[in-house]
Formats: C-alpha cells, structure tokens, sequence
C-alpha cells in the first residue's frame, strides 16, 4: 500500500487480519507443492514430477465488472470462481492463488465480508490464498490461480475434430436471465429471481468434470461471454466449423417460463454461465452420459463438428424447427442479444 493511503489499520495488519489468518486456517492439501505462501517476497510453488503448472488470471474492476456496492461477499466469490472455472476448463486441479487489491479506503466491515466469502470459495475448492498485493486505489481485484494438471493432459482450444459431437455442461442463459431482470428488461417474478440470480453471483466452476474430461474431451473452455460467442473460439483454433442445433441447449425450468425468442437468445448468446463447452470424439457418448450421472450434472448434446469451409470460423445454427436459420435469423439471434448487452 501506499505510504498516502495511512490510516489506523496499516498494510501489514490489513493483510494479517483479513488474508494470511483465513489463508493458515485452511491449511493445504497441497503442502508438498505449495512449498511456502504469504509472508516472503515470493510465495513458492514445488511442481510435483510429471505435473505440468496451469496459470489463469482475471481482472474485476468496480463499475466496469460490478457494481461497487455489491455485496462483498458476493464479489469475492465470484472473483475466484472464475478464475477456477478457467482452470476447470483446462482440466486442471486448483493449487493456490494470488490476490492483488487496490481498494479506495480500508473499511474493516467490507474487508470482513469480502474475506469470508473468498475463503468460503477457496476452502470448498482447496485453493489456497498464498500471496497478492495491496494498494490503495480504485476498487479491483485482480486474481491469478495455479493449478496442476499431468504433463501433456491439458484440455486445449485446438484439438476439436470434424465428426466430434459438442456437448455443454449444467444450464445456460441463467445468468443472463437474472441480469435482463435487475436491469428491468424483462419481468420475472420474485420467485423466479430466486431460483436463477445465484447462477449469475456464484457461478459453480466444474472442476471435477474438468478433471475428468481430460481423458474424454477433444477441446474445450468455459462459456464466460455466451456460448455461441465461446465456441467459435474453440472453432477458431481447431480449424474447423460447427453445427448446433438450438432445441437442444439446456434450459432452466425457470428460462423455459420465457418466449422462444428469449430463450434461444440467452441460452446461445447470454453470459457468465461458466459452464464447461467442450467437443468429444462420438465413440464417447457413452462415457459422458455416464459421468453425467455420477457428477450428477446434466451433460447436453448440442451439435456436431464439421469440417471448414470457409477462412472465418462458422457456426451453422439449426433452428427449433429443424431447419438452418438464414443469415437474417441468426443475424436477429445475435442482434437481440446485443441490444440487451452491457
Ligand atoms: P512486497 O513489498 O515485498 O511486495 P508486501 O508488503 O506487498 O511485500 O506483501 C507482504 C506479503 O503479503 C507478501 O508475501 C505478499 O504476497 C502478501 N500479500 C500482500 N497483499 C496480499 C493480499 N491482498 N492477499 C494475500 N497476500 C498478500
Ligand atoms: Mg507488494
């Protein structure tokens, strides 16, 4: 912190009081490879023989991510859990990660909030908090996660072939859902807010499917932006194009309550799901599906891998009446999309 920024509870005590107790209350599960955490200049990180290091950082900044007087608890979790869903995507088992902090002023009450809710995370994920910085400044937070994943088995954007299906993980549109209506876009009731707004604040990162999947998947990544917007990402580094058939994408109970229109928009293009796109040689149904059921989260077929036509990546939308939508239609797809966008 900033030598301008004192004020009765210094840096030193800041971090004690609200990270490093909470970080050696968890303990680690991964003490042999965190071979030291917070207090040094560096935080050490050991990689066990035959394990490759998986690093992922992401950046929430008030105003531009959030909105500042969101609960802290909230932004806290959601924070990490992003980060930890980037390593779920890649198949990655979380380690540790870093904290850095720029905050306007020290306000015990909020550093509290915001610790509880961090540690809620990392503790169910077992990543421990092992280092950071912290500044005084415009609020943002800015995590970066590590997590280790066997040499060689990390689930890349690339390897998505023609002939591989395209499969989702959970539900999607949710978050998007909940985000229509604290913007006063749509009206859902009071009871319907309750069943999707924790799809948007606490996003769920799938990492034990992440970890399977290295064995299974052919590519994959979560679906941060929306899914359509996503997957093209996959098709892009893959050199290849895609079918996805609309009437399939997995939906809410509390989504299927919308119109069609509305539906297919959020589900194919909506945000801050964070569940897991990835593609899969066919000969693998079955495995999935079964992993589905011990998981117990939904696996959903949505489309298949084609070869590449053109020099841009494309994805041929089939409509819920089976035929391909026209470069209007999907255009109109998208387009709604975009009128709602932040
Ligand atoms: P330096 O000045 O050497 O960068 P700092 O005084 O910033 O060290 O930090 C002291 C220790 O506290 C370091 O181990 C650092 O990683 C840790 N630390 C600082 N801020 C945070 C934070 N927000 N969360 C967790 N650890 C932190
Ligand atoms: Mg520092």
């Amino acid at each position: 912190m900033h030598s301008e920024s004192k004020s009765p509870l210094g840096e030193f005590d800041l971090i004690q009081r609200f990270f490093k107790t909470g970080a050696d209350a968890m303990g680690s599960n991964h003490a042999q490879t965190i071979a030291l955490g917070i207090g040094d200049d560096c935080a050490l990180i050991k990689p066990v023989a035959g394990e490759e290091i998986a690093i992922t950082s992401d950046m929430l900044v008030a105003g531009r991510h959030f909105f500042a007087d969101t609960d802290p608890e909230q932004i806290a979790r959601k924070a990490l859990a992003v980060n930890l869903s980037d390593l779920a995507a890649m198949g990655a088992t979380p380690l540790g990660f870093t904290l850095s902090i720029a905050l306007p002023k020290i306000d015990s009450a909020w550093l509290e909030a915001f610790s509880k809710g961090l540690f809620q995370v990392a503790q169910q994920y077992s990543c421990a908090l092992i280092g950071g910085d912290t500044t005084a400044g415009p609020l943002t937070i800015s995590i970066t996660a590590f997590g280790s994943i066997p040499t060689g088995k990390a689930i890349r954007r690339s390897g998505a072939r023609p002939g591989d299906d395209v499969w989702v993980s959970g539900t999607v549109g949710d978050a998007r859902l909940t985000l229509a209506a604290l913007r006063h876009e749509i009206d859902l009731s009071i009871g319907d807010l309750k069943q999707v707004e924790s799809r948007m604040h606490q996003p769920s990162p799938r990492i034990e499917l992440g970890t399977k999947l290295r064995e299974l998947a052919s590519a994959a990544l979560d679906v941060s932006d929306g899914l359509l917007g996503d997957l093209k990402h996959i098709l892009g580094q893959s050199q290849v194009d895609a079918e996805i058939y609309l009437k399939d994408l997995p939906k809410s109970a509390t989504l299927q309550k919308q119109s069609i229109h509305i539906q297919n928009q959020f589900a194919a293009c909506g945000g801050d799901d964070y569940e897991i796109c990835f593609t899969a040689a066919t000969e693998q149904r079955d495995t999935i599906l079964q992993l589905s059921k011990t998981l117990n989260l939904p696996l959903t077929l949505i489309g298949k891998i084609l070869p590449k036509e053109n020099t841009e990546a494309k994805i041929h939308v089939i409509g819920s009446n089976g035929k391909l939508l026209n470069p209007e239609e999907a255009a109109s797809l998208i387009k709604s999309f975009d009128h709602f966008a932040p």
